[in-house]
């Protein structure tokens, strides 16, 4: 399968720079890739650690695959994967100012309302493509979204990414796996269903750490506590100056019934219409 979504890259054409970040499995480097004849492009390294499980390294080369397959403006793009010598790499386009999470701790209060859902919009139109292409993301948080250097923010981490199978009405169901609790909706980790509905859940909370500057969900709340608590119907609060309609978004998001809450299609279209029209955000 990566060999069919993924480009083979030649590791000589490879010039590895700092490392950026680390993940459980891999590390990330800055680089270049300088292809013959073409000016060199600023890439993001990402190399499977030594001492892997042939199963770390399937899943690794899965999400190249996954992603390979996507071609947006707001999804981190696929340059292409080194498999035929070691260590094994993932390439991808270089994002300047890293994890969207980290990005508005480092930044808090210095964007306007307008520039926060901007970043909001990129997000919801990334997952919009994801849809139409018929997959569900399952792990959608402030800390997979990568933002460039021109503020654009881009869907990351295909880790746990699946295609929806036409047979089973647009629902994957799971065996088992690590869930992200505080930004999954309830009927995925009760009864493991998960849709582009349960990544509407998943985005109205990223839409919440955006105008919380990447406050945690829920507090100091364990697990459990969320679970219960959301269960009970408690939701998130609006976060300090965030306008009533985008609470009121969030609010949709997070409606029990998941077919009550809105597409992504009808998401795109309300930041679009707010961001054109600034004066409906005044309500506070
Ligand atoms: P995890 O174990 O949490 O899934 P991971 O191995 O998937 O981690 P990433 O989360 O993809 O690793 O990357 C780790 C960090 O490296 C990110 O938080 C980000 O700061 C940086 N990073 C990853 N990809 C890029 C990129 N394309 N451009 C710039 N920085 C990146």
């Amino acid at each position: 399968a990566v060999r069919k979504f993924a480009k083979e890259i030649d590791r000589r054409e490879i010039k590895l720079e700092g490392l950026i970040g680390e993940g459980e499995f891999a590390k990330v480097h800055k680089g270049m890739l300088c292809r013959p004849n073409e000016p060199p492009v600023p890439v993001a390294l990402k190399v499977l650690k030594p001492g892997s499980t042939a199963k770390n390294r399937e899943d690794f080369l899965t999400e190249a695959a996954v992603m390979g397959q996507f071609k947006d403006l707001n999804i981190v793009a696929l340059e292409g994967v080194v498999t035929i010598s070691h260590p094994v790499m993932i390439i991808t386009e270089f994002m300047h100012n890293g994890a969207l999470s980290d990005y508005l701790v480092q930044n808090k209060n210095r964007f306007s309302e307008i520039e926060l859902l901007v970043m909001a919009r990129g997000i919801a139109s990334g997952m919009k493509y994801l849809a139409k292409m018929r997959f569900v993301h399952r792990d959608l948080a402030a800390r997979n979204v990568l933002v460039n250097e021109n503020l654009v923010c881009k869907v990351a981490d295909f880790g746990l990414t699946r295609e929806l199978e036409e047979s089973c009405q647009g629902e994957y169901v799971t065996q088992g796996g690590k869930i992200p609790i505080r930004w999954t909706a309830p009927e995925a980790y009760k009864h493991r269903r998960f849709t582009t509905a349960s990544d509407v859940w998943s985005f109205g909370i990223v839409l919440w750490e955006i105008m919380t500057y990447a406050d945690r969900p829920y507090g100091d709340w364990d697990n459990y506590m969320v679970m219960d608590q959301v269960t009970a119907n408690y939701r998130l609060f609006a976060p300090t100056n965030c306008p009533k309609i985008v609470h009121q978004l969030m609010m949709e998001c997070w409606k029990a019934d998941r077919s009550q809450r809105p597409s992504f299609s009808d998401i795109v279209e309300m930041l679009e219409r707010w961001i054109r029209n600034p004066y409906l955000l005044k309500d506070y």
